[in-house]
């Protein structure tokens, strides 16, 4: 059995959490895309982590966790992680990494800053940690996969090609230290030293598992928003973060994938630039910043204030669509207690007429958002673990919420830990 588990918006919706808890009851866990760009956290007996390459299942000693085909690995920022897990108390868990993944190098990430620089206040926002010049690497066939780290003559040839292209930019567009052909083939030995004992064949490893009638999570990294082709193009990550690529990204047949759990969360925030209708600023944001999320809304991997704003129907219902949503995950519901009146956006004004359907980027930029109000809750609701026990109010935000994104809402989270979860039975 295989379940995907994916976000609707922009990231953050609190997907670690799930997969952690759901984590629990599985065998494999497998990153499928990005790299160590973004970040979940993770709150359980161990403590609070925040991981951005390893899988969110490394805290249980019966789950095996995979690196992927999909992934950008940063070899120093796998080991540097894992490190810091065993180093807490947690057991070193057992580790595969795709002898078909591809290698995020040291110079993508300086080509990432020089971009950004560059660009100045034209930039993306990135994180700066390479993702985007590894993928093009990748696409433009000059990327290192980490089964070629065992071929000497590979890694010659190619580290020759990789500098003559590199040393052009460098030279020409940003000004900067060259490249010396020996400093990376010795980067290289590095890093085949390093992964060498962790090396599998993924994707017959996940064939004999899913015979076997094991349970495969897949972990997506941001949401449907930030996916290259049907997200806020080109304000986006560089990978597909849709359930559909975990399959490619981890290297299954997409049948096998029989459950696609998306991640909403009860309120919106994004790190990063790009169009975010319902977003709010000043105090209300504040506010909501501040209380937000398990200590605050603030970026896992670079710790930036993230965007917030309130739950955005268009943009959620659209992200729960492309994500083929079986089952929505409904986040951090307990922040909202303290709100007199829910704001939710609901539709879209654009060009002065309304829509509820997400549009192409040029439209979204100039889309103001429909505002209704739900009446608040105004208590704590964590530690409540029955559907029926939460307030009259609060459940009636989850039942609007459900009805116009339009798809079930079967796990509420009403806190950062692994068991504030309730299970609930969907009517639609
Ligand atoms: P991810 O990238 O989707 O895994 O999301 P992040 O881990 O970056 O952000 C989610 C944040 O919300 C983390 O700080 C979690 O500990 C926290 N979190 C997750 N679920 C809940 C919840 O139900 N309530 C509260 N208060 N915090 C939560």
């Amino acid at each position: 059995m295989v379940k995907a588990i994916v976000g609707a918006n922009w990231g953050d919706e609190g997907k670690g959490k799930i997969t952690d808890m759901l984590a629990r009851d599985s065998d494999i866990i497998v990153r499928f895309q990005g790299g160590a760009n973004a970040g979940h956290t993770i709150v359980n007996n161990y403590g609070k982590f925040a991981l951005h390459t390893l899988p969110s299942g490394v805290f249980y000693d019966h789950t095996t966790s995979i690196i992927g085909n999909g992934v950008a690995l940063n070899i120093p920022v796998l080991f540097r992680e894992l490190k810091q897990i065993v180093d807490r108390g947690v057991p070193m868990p057992k580790l595969l990494v795709s002898d078909r993944a591809q290698i995020v190098m040291p110079y993508h990430v300086l080509f990432d800053q020089y971009e950004e620089e560059r660009l100045g206040g034209k930039s993306f926002g990135s994180t700066k940690s390479g993702i985007a010049p590894f993928y093009s690497d990748k696409y433009a066939k000059i990327g290192f996969q980490v089964s070629e780290l065992f071929e000497e003559d590979i890694i010659r040839e190619k580290a020759e090609r990789v500098c003559a292209v590199k040393n052009v930019l460098l030279e020409h567009l940003y000004q900067k230290p060259l490249l010396d052909v020996g400093e990376l083939i010795e980067t290289l030995h590095e890093y085949r030293d390093m992964v060498a004992p962790y090396v599998c064949n993924v994707s017959l490893y996940l064939d004999q598992a899913i015979r076997e009638g094991k349970t495969i999570l897949l972990e997506g990294q941001l949401g449907t928003l930030k996916d290259p082709d049907h997200g806020i193009y080109p304000m986006v990550t560089s990978s597909s973060t849709l359930a559909a690529y975990g399959a490619i990204g981890a290297g299954l047949p997409p049948y096998e994938i029989r459950q696609i759990i998306t991640v909403v969360k009860a309120y919106s925030s994004a790190v990063g630039a790009g169009a975010f209708v319902s977003e709010i600023f000043g105090e209300e944001a504040e506010e909501l910043r501040r209380r937000g999320g398990d200590g605050g809304e603030y970026g896992a991997t670079t710790g930036r204030p993230r965007r917030v704003g309130w739950l955005d129907i268009p943009a959620t219902r659209y992200g729960c669509r492309l994500q083929g949503t079986t089952d929505v995950a409904f986040t951090v519901l307990d922040v909202l207690g303290y709100l007199d009146e829910i704001p939710v956006c609901t539709g879209y004004e654009i060009d002065g007429s309304v829509t509820t359907e997400f549009p192409v980027t040029g439209k979204l930029e100039q889309a103001k958002p429909v505002i209704e109000k739900l009446p608040g809750w105004k208590c704590e609701i964590r530690g409540i673990r029955e559907y029926e026990q939460l307030p009259e109010n609060c459940r009636r935000y989850i039942e609007f919420a459900e009805q116009r994104i339009g798809y079930p809402i079967t796990l509420i989270s009403n806190g950062p830990g692994r068991d504030d979860i309730i299970y609930r039975k969907s009517k639609l």
